[in-house]
């Protein structure tokens, strides 16, 4: 695997407050990489660091293509914070004062447009634009330069339903194109749409990294109810085979090994519990997700 960036042993504190606790990864080339957590576990701390906008405490960190951080900073594209794009200007005049202000020729802008699908309303007014369209053009900006690597800190939040597809088809349109994109979402959904890598962070803590079908696998999950489902979950805890249980409305049990409807069945009423619900289920990533991160 080639990869474009390897990360070891990242530490970071903010005072008293650890945001980053020893984190180790690699970025594939090609990949939308999505690194994955809940508000606060540290991934745009990371994603600063990558950019050399701020120092790790300890660890290192190396661009593949890039002889130094300052070299990477400037070749990367990346949008970390919302830029200030003037409302009473063009989505083209815009562009051409990111241009100027990144050093960046102004050759570059008509192709950027049109990577982001907006070089028909080139023209137009910024403050017309509708949020989606808004953070497209931010993206074309972050495309000038023609950049290999592309890093997006929530590229999606704060979109309308609309916009965040916009943006999601986008990032995969770039993907095609050959471009690598870092990208930080609190949001499982959006990594298994988009990403094809994830690391997971919680609280400054790796707790997984690697291919999404690898790291969000779903395992098989069978679903069973009785008149005292706690009593059922106090039986399903001492067999030997049992891998995990969640009570909610039902039990839910996955088996270390196969284990079929029919076989639970028998054991549940042999134990002396009859079942009103058994069903196999391939339990979400979402509840998966939850489990890691709460
Ligand atoms: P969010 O999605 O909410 O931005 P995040 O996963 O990107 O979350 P970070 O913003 O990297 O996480 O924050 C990680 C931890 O560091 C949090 O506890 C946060 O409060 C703290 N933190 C971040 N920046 C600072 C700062 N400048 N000063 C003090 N603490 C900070």
């Amino acid at each position: 695997m080639e990869t474009v960036l390897q990360i070891h042993s990242i530490e970071k504190s903010y005072g008293p407050v650890k945001a980053l606790k020893g984190v180790s990864f690699k970025v594939p080339k090609g990949s939308v990489f999505g690194v994955l957590g809940p508000n606060g576990s540290g991934k745009t701390t990371m994603l600063g660091i990558l950019l050399d906008v701020l120092k790790a405490d300890a660890g290192t960190y190396h661009w593949e293509n890039y002889q130094d951080a300052a070299a990477a900073r400037k070749q990367i594209g990346s949008l970390l914070e919302t830029p200030n794009f003037y409302h009473y200007m063009s989505a083209y005049d815009n562009l051409e004062i990111t241009a100027t202000i990144k050093e960046r020729g102004l050759d570059d802008i008509d192709n950027v447009l049109k990577k982001v699908n907006l070089f028909e309303r080139r023209h137009t007014k910024f403050s017309t634009f509708s949020l989606g369209m808004k953070q497209r053009l931010a993206i074309a900006g972050a495309l000038l330069g023609n950049p290999d690597i592309l890093v997006l800190d929530e590229p999606t939040n704060g979109l309308d339903p609309v916009g965040i597809a916009e943006i999601r088809e986008l990032i995969i349109q770039l993907s095609k194109e050959g471009i690598t994109i870092i990208m930080a979402s609190h949001l499982l959904d959006e990594v298994e749409k988009v990403c094809t890598d994830v690391a997971i962070l919680k609280q400054g803590n790796l707790l997984s990294a690697g291919p999404v079908i690898e790291v969000l696998n779903d395992d098989d999950w069978i679903e069973v109810g009785c008149s005292d489902n706690e009593a059922l979950a106090a039986l399903l805890r001492r067999h030997i085979g049992l891998k995990n249980i969640i009570v909610q409305a039902f039990v839910q049990v996955s088996f270390g090994s196969e284990m079929d409807t029919e076989t639970l069945n028998k054991y549940c009423f042999e134990n002396g519990f009859i079942l009103h619900h058994i069903q196999k289920r391939k339990r979400s990533l979402e509840s998966k997700f939850m489990e890691m991160t709460k």
